[in-house]
């Protein structure tokens, strides 16, 4: 059991489709893709040295090398290390040296970044830069055949974006990334054969994992030539290809919404949209249903176990008529069909339908554990459970409605408040263009509630004006003791808020009495 075995079907049936696409002009057909990744998987073995199991790292920006790279890391039995290019020396440095990555394929920006890093990772004994003639030789030589694993074995190591601490490398298998694949194929979409897929979000992360079931449709992947995400390319960019499938990060969905060349979607351009990683809020989600038609879908999953806990389906986010659809737009609907989910308490007892508790998650799609970590993996995986750290909360519809993060809960008077609750109500506000909640500590209520504010341009809501949406919206004692209006929140390279930096900030403000 091979993912790399995905391209070799789809290299069968699709043969001269094409397969990978710069911007609007094709790369390679899906036979030409194919030949390219067994030659590549030869040099991997022969010129490098490399053996099943070894582990190839990757630092590139998205781009149509890091798709044929990273089909020729499987090809050869091989796992991947997909880096995103964001990240800083250091975390490079980090994974490099905890992965025991033995060569890392670099694009030419992060060429001098990589070589930097390597110096503190050991194991690492080549850095082949995909400018070089190094790379193009990689395609020159005869084929390999694709090797033989074990459907246990390791295919790609994905590093958490990390919100808190430091990246942990949850260990995927052959199994864990099939049983996703068929995930997408029973929940989110089975598109027809011939469509496109839009890297627009980094490969690294979600829009990587989506490759596999879009490859096994045929579908083109496109990587946009900016190797970024613009909203004006990435129109286009879907005006070009047909039945086009893309993930994005809620942020990046915002963003398309918002900007004026939106307008120009042709309407028959779009298959699907699916977003996550992120909460969207209610009131950014029926502005994209508004503009971009029922073409949304929503998904809930963790790099332990990717793109697979829970979705919210295309057809419930369509159905306005029912009575319920707001509650369901605000929830990350229900389990996926290869997973079992529940809802615990500390001692793993499962609570009933209402009751906000702890996620946990079992099935083909949970990692076999951290790489080079055992006690995180034995916080994460008890009983073959993994404990998700997110907590939510069934309703009797079976949705899931998630909270936050555990760690994130603010527990003021006793009482649990989940900030999610009070940033949905708050971004309601024409004015409020983003906005995070945290707790602070408080000598008598244990902590109170603090609001972080980014004014849309042109808007100055008032704390009075937030106040009153929050009273007429949710119970008295949620609503924030304070407000802060500031020009933009922190986010990681995925474009998730840092709530530890917020935290951080305002305890310097504190101390000096700001
Ligand atoms: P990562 O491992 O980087 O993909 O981050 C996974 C985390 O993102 C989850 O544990 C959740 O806290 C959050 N997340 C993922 N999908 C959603 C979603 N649909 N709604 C809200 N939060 C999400």
């Amino acid at each position: 059991m091979n993912i790399a075995n995905l391209l070799l079907g789809s290299a069968r049936e699709f043969r001269d489709r094409p397969a990978v696409a710069r911007g609007g002009a094709v790369h390679l057909d899906y036979r030409g893709l194919w030949r390219r990744v067994s030659v590549m998987s030869m040099h991997l073995a022969v010129r490098f040295g490399l053996q099943r199991g070894d582990r190839v790292a990757l630092a590139m920006t998205n781009g149509v090398e890091a798709i044929e790279t990273m089909y020729a890391i499987w090809h050869a039995g091989m796992c991947a290390v997909p880096m995103n290019a964001k990240l800083h020396a250091r975390e490079f440095a980090f994974i490099l040296a905890n992965s025991g990555a033995k060569l890392c394929i670099v694009t030419p920006d992060l060429a001098t970044t990589i070589a930097e890093a390597a110096r503190e990772a050991p194991e690492l004994r080549e850095i082949v830069d995909t400018s070089t003639r190094a790379y193009g030789f990689m395609a020159v030589g005869d084929p390999a055949g694709v090797a033989e694993v074990e459907p246990t074995e390791p295919a790609w190591l994905f590093y958490t974006s990390g919100t808190t601490g430091r990246p942990k490398g949850a260990t995927l298998t052959h199994r864990n990334i099939l049983a996703m694949t068929l995930n997408y194929f029973a929940d989110v979409d089975r598109p027809p054969p011939g469509g496109s897929i839009l890297h627009a979000a980094p490969i690294s992360h979600g829009s990587g994992l989506w490759n596999f079931p879009l490859l096994t449709r045929g579908a083109v992947q496109v990587f946009p030539e900016s190797g970024k995400y613009e909203v004006p390319e990435t129109v286009a960019l879907m005006n070009r290809w047909p039945e086009c499938s893309l993930f994005l990060a809620p942020t990046m969905v915002k963003r398309l919404v918002e900007h004026p060349a939106a307008a120009e979607l042709r309407p028959d351009a779009l298959r699907l949209v699916s977003y996550g990683g992120a909460p969207m809020y209610v009131a950014d989600l029926k502005r994209a249903l508004d503009l971009l038609g029922p073409k949304l879908a929503q998904l809930y999953g963790q790099g332990e176990s990717p793109m697979t806990i829970t979705h919210l389906s295309r057809e419930m986010h369509a159905d306005r008529d029912h009575p319920r659809w707001e509650q369901r737009l605000a929830s990350a609907g229900r389990p996926d069909s290869c997973v079992v989910v529940k809802v615990v308490d500390e001692d793993g007892r499962v609570l009933p339908v209402g009751e906000v508790g702890e996620i946990i998650v079992k099935g083909d799609t949970v990692m076999s554990g951290y790489w080079n970590d055992p006690e995180a993996t034995a916080r994460s995986l008890r009983d073959g459970w993994l404990w998700t750290g997110d907590v939510g909360a069934f309703d009797e519809e079976g949705l899931l409605t998630l909270k936050d993060r555990s760690k994130d809960m603010i527990i003021s008077g006793g009482s649990n408040i989940y900030p999610r609750e009070i940033e949905d109500v708050l971004a309601l506000h024409p004015g409020v263009a983003e906005v995070s909640v945290i707790g602070r500590p408080h000598p008598e209520w244990g902590e109170e509630v603090v609001a972080f504010v980014v004014a849309r341009d042109g808007a100055a809501p008032s704390p009075a004006d937030l106040d009153r949406l929050c009273l007429d919206n949710i119970a008295r004692f949620k609503r924030p003791k304070d407000y802060r209006f500031v020009a933009a929140l922190p986010k990681n390279n995925y474009g998730k808020i840092l709530k530890t930096e917020l935290r951080q900030q305002l305890h310097e403000n504190t101390s000096r009495g700001d």
